[in-house]
């Protein structure tokens, strides 16, 4: 199974995709995810990326895709993979559809998780990630459950940074849900509900 999660910051495409990598035993692979790791280890593709990261801003189409390229390579995508963050472009989504041409190896399916903007800012400004693995938790939460680790509050999760995730999501990523309308890919359910709910609709969508 080769698929893509679209959907707005804050849909709980990171949440979703843990769940449904698991179900179809296939790696879960996380720009956002990638640049964090880049970031605390202080690469040169870590501190590339942190301008446009802390201000909610996209990484550039060449430096996003250079990376997911080279992730493409490594031996466990045989098995098939889930996309979560990328592409975030139209130019990210044609550099993907050739990359895995190229690779023999196209697409099955595109979901998008759909949610209205009130929703958004509201699950965003109150969560908190674990430094340790990057699980997600209510502002309530100590510390990991899963490792221990501290919990924080993005940059990129703070108010005015998410206003401007919004409007980047607007301008720039919703017209590929149009893109893969097009390519016949596409299932939409909503964000709304329980883990649980949301997993087993996902399940539903891509098993069609
Ligand atoms: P995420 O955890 O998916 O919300 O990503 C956090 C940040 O990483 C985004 O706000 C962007 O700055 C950057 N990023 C992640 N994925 C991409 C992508 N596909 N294209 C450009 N920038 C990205």
């Amino acid at each position: 199974m080769r698929f893509i999660l679209v959907g707005p910051p804050g849909a709980g495409k990171g949440t979703q995709a843990v769940h449904l990598a698991a179900h179809f035993g296939i790696p879960h692979i996380s720009t956002g995810d990638i640049f964090r790791l880049n970031l605390k280890n202080g690469t040169p593709l870590g501190l590339q990326a942190k301008g446009f990261m802390d201000k909610g801003e996209l990484v550039p189409d060449s430096v996003t895709n250079e990376m997911v390229a080279d992730r493409l390579t490594h031996p466990d995508v045989k098995a098939g993979f889930l996309l979560d963050g990328y592409p975030r472009t139209t130019a990210q989504a044609e550099f993907l559809k050739n990359a895995l041409a190229t690779m023999g190896s196209p697409l099955d399916a595109v979901l998008e998780m759909t949610i209205d903007n009130a929703e958004i800012v509201k699950r965003l400004s109150g969560r908190r990630t674990c430094r340790g693995c990057g699980k997600i938790y209510p502002t309530s939460q100590p510390s990991c459950d899963a490792c221990g680790g501290e919990l924080y509050q993005r940059d990129d999760d703070k108010e005015e940074v998410i206003q401007r995730r919004l409007e980047v999501y607007a301008e720039q990523t919703a017209p590929i849900v149009g893109f893969y309308r097009n390519e016949g890919l596409l299932r939409s359910i909503s964000a709304l509900g329980s883990v649980d709910e949301v997993a087993s609709h996902a399940i539903s969508a891509l098993s069609k």
